[in-house]
C-alpha cells in the first residue's frame, strides 16, 4: 500500500533491524501574473487567443530591441511577497539563463539569480489545530516561454507547433524550503498558496490551464539520518491529485531501491498520469548548465521604501482575516466561516447572496449545503456558480419568510441549477407555495385527527414527544406545503379541544 509511505514507513528485511523512513519534500512554484501586457513588451498576456497574434520583436527576441519592465507585474510580485512575510530587496537583478529550446526565441530566459526580489518568507499551514510554518527560500520574477504543441494539426502530424502567445507573461518562482514531509502538506501548501495569489488578486490559480504550475524536488532517509540523500525533481504535476499521487509515488519508489540494495541518483522525473508512475528525463550528468550572467539590457530593479509601504498598506484581506470578519460581521460560527472564505470567489459569492438581503445563518447554510453539494471545488474557486448570487438569495428569502418549506426549496433550488431558471417563477410553476392560510391546514389537521385516534391519544394523555408524528402527517397531507409553524398551531388547538 502506497499511502504508507504517508507518515513514513517500517520496513524489515530478514536480517535488518526494522527501518522507518521520512520524506523531504520541496516545491518550485509558478505563478502566471494577470496582468494586462507582457512583462517586457506591451503585447497582450491574454490567455487562449488565436496562435501567435500577442507577438512583438521584443517577446520574439528579434535582434536590435530592447526590454522595458512592466511596473504592475512588479506591483504584483511584491504583493505576493509581502503577504509571505518574505524580506524584500530594494534592488534586485534580472539574470539571463540560457537554454536551447524551441519555445524560447531568445535561447536565454529573463530571470533573476543572484539578488532575486524576496526571500526568507513562510506560509503558514494549519493543520489540525497546530500551525506550522513553512519556509520560502525566495520568489522572483521571470519571463515564461511560449508553447510547444506537440499533437500537431489535422492531416500534418509529422510537425510540431509553437505559440507565442505564451513568451514573455508575467510568472514568479515561489521556491519552499524543504519543509515538508508529506505528500498532503505539498497539497496543503499549495491550496494555501493558491488562496493568497486569488486573494490578492494577481493569479487566477488555475492548475488545469497552467496558470499555477508546481514542481516537487523529494528525497527520503531513514528517520534520524543526518544527511540528505540525492532528490529526485517530479515535473508535469498539473493538478492536486497528480501532485499527491506523483509524490507518494516516488517516495514509494526511492524506498523500495534503499530496501532493495539500490543507488538513489539525483534526476529529474516526469509524472506520467496514465501510467501512475514517474518517469527518468534526465539525469544530473546531464543536467542543464544554465550560465547565468546579469541581464545586460535591463538596469538593477529598484524599489523605494515608500513605494513599497504604499503596496504594504493597500493589500487586500486574505483568507484567514476574511474568515475573521465574516464570523464577527455575520455572527457565523468558525467552521462557516472557514468554508465560506476557501477561495475568495465563494467568498464573495456568499458575500452577494446575504448583500441581496439572505439572513446570513441561513445563506451559509445554503451556500455551504446544497451549493457546494452542486457545484464543483475547482468551478466555485474560478468563481463559476450554477446559481447567480441573487437568485439563491431569492429562494433564501422566501425560506426565511416562510413562503417556501425547506424541503420544496430543496427541490426548486436543484430545479434552478438543472434549468437555470429564477426562484420565483419556478416556485409559481411547480405550484409549492407554501400555504400559510389557515383554512387548508384546518382542513388536512381534521383529517389526520379523524385517521390516528392513537397517536392522538397519546398526545392528549401528556405523551408530547408523539406530537411531531402528527405534524408530519399533516406535512404530507399539505405536500410539505403547509408553514410547519401554522400546523403546530392549529395542530395544537385541535388537539386542546375536548374531543367531540
Ligand atoms: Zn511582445
Ligand atoms: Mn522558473
Amino acid at each position: 500500500m502506497r499511502a504508507a509511505a504517508l507518515a513514513g514507513r517500517t520496513a524489515s528485511g530478514a536480517n535488518s533491524a526494522a527501518v522507518e523512513y521520512e520524506s523531504i519534500i520541496g516545491l518550485e512554484v509558478h505563478c502566471q501574473l494577470l496582468t494586462a501586457s507582457k512583462i517586457f513588451c506591451g503585447c497582450s498576456a491574454a490567455f487562449g487567443e488565436a496562435p501567435n497574434s500577442h507577438t512583438c520583436p521584443v517577446c520574439l527576441g528579434l535582434p536590435g530591441v530592447l526590454p522595458v519592465l512592466n511596473e504592475k507585474a512588479l506591483e504584483y510580485a511584491l504583493k505576493v511577497a509581502l503577504a509571505c512575510h518574505c524580506r524584500i530587496n530594494l534592488e534586485s537583478r534580472f539574470a539571463r539563463k540560457n537554454y536551447f529550446y524551441p519555445d524560447l526565441p531568445k535561447g536565454y530566459q529573463i530571470s533573476q539569480y543572484e539578488l532575486p526580489l524576496a526571500e526568507d518568507g513562510y506560509l503558514e499551514l494549519k493543520i489540525g489545530d497546530q500551525r506550522r510554518r513553512i519556509g520560502l527560500v525566495r520568489i522572483h520574477l521571470e519571463e515564461d516561454a511560449g508553447k510547444s504543441i506537440h499533437d500537431g494539426l489535422p492531416g500534418t502530424d509529422r510537425y510540431s507547433y509553437v505559440d507565442f502567445n505564451r513568451t514573455g507573461v508575467p510568472l514568479i518562482e515561489i521556491v519552499s524550503q524543504p519543509d515538508l514531509r508529506a505528500p498532503a502538506d505539498a497539497t496543503d501548501f499549495l491550496t494555501q498558496l493558491k488562496a493568497v495569489v486569488q486573494y490578492l488578486g494577481v493569479c487566477d490559480g488555475n492548475m488545469e490551464e497552467g496558470s499555477l504550475r508546481c514542481d516537487a524536488n523529494v528525497s527520503v532517509r531513514p528517520a534520524g539520518h543526518p544527511e540528505l540523500l540525492p532528490k529526485t525533481e517530479v515535473k508535469n504535476l498539473n493538478s492536486f491529485r497528480h501532485v499527491h499521487k506523483a509524490l507518494e509515488y516516488e517516495i514509494e519508489r526511492q524506498i523500495q531501491l534503499l530496501e532493495t540494495g539500490g543507488r538513489l541518483v539525483q534526476e529529474t522525473r516526469l509524472w506520467d498520469s496514465a501510467a501512475k508512475a514517474t518517469q527518468p528525463m534526465r539525469s544530473k550528468e546531464q543536467a542543464h548548465d544554465y550560465r547565468y550572467f546579469p541581464e545586460p539590457d535591463l538596469p538593477p530593479m529598484v524599489i523605494s521604501a515608500e513605494r513599497l509601504e504604499q503596496i504594504r498598506a493597500a493589500l487586500p484581506e486574505l483568507a484567514e482575516q476574511r474568515a475573521a470578519r465574516l464570523a464577527r460581521q455575520y455572527g457565523l460560527p468558525e467552521y462557516d466561516a472557514g468554508v465560506l472564505t476557501l477561495s475568495r470567489s465563494l467568498a464573495d459569492y456568499y458575500e452577494a447572496v446575504v448583500a441581496a438581503g439572505a439572513e446570513p445563518k441561513l445563506a451559509s447554510n445554503w451556500v455551504m449545503g446544497e451549493l457546494l453539494r452542486v457545484v464543483k471545488a475547482e468551478r466555485a474557486d474560478q468563481g463559476e456558480f450554477p446559481v447567480p448570487a441573487a437568485e439563491l438569495a431569492a429562494l433564501v428569502k422566501m425560506v426565511q419568510s416562510r413562503a417556501l418549506s425547506a424541503a420544496n426549496a430543496k427541490e426548486v433550488f436543484a430545479l434552478m441549477v438543472a434549468r437555470a431558471q429564477g426562484a420565483a417563477q419556478l416556485v409559481e410553476e411547480l405550484g409549492v407555495a407554501a400555504i400559510r392560510d389557515r383554512g387548508p391546514v384546518e382542513a388536512a389537521v381534521a383529517q389526520v385527527i379523524a385517521a390516528h385516534p392513537g397517536p392522538v391519544a397519546q398526545v392528549r394523555g401528556g405523551k408530547t414527544a408523539t406530537l411531531g408524528f402528527l405534524i408530519g402527517q399533516v406535512m404530507k397531507a399539505t405536500r410539505g406545503q403547509a408553514d410547519p409553524q401554522v400546523v403546530r398551531e392549529v395542530l395544537q388547538e385541535a388537539l386542546d379541544r375536548e374531543p367531540e
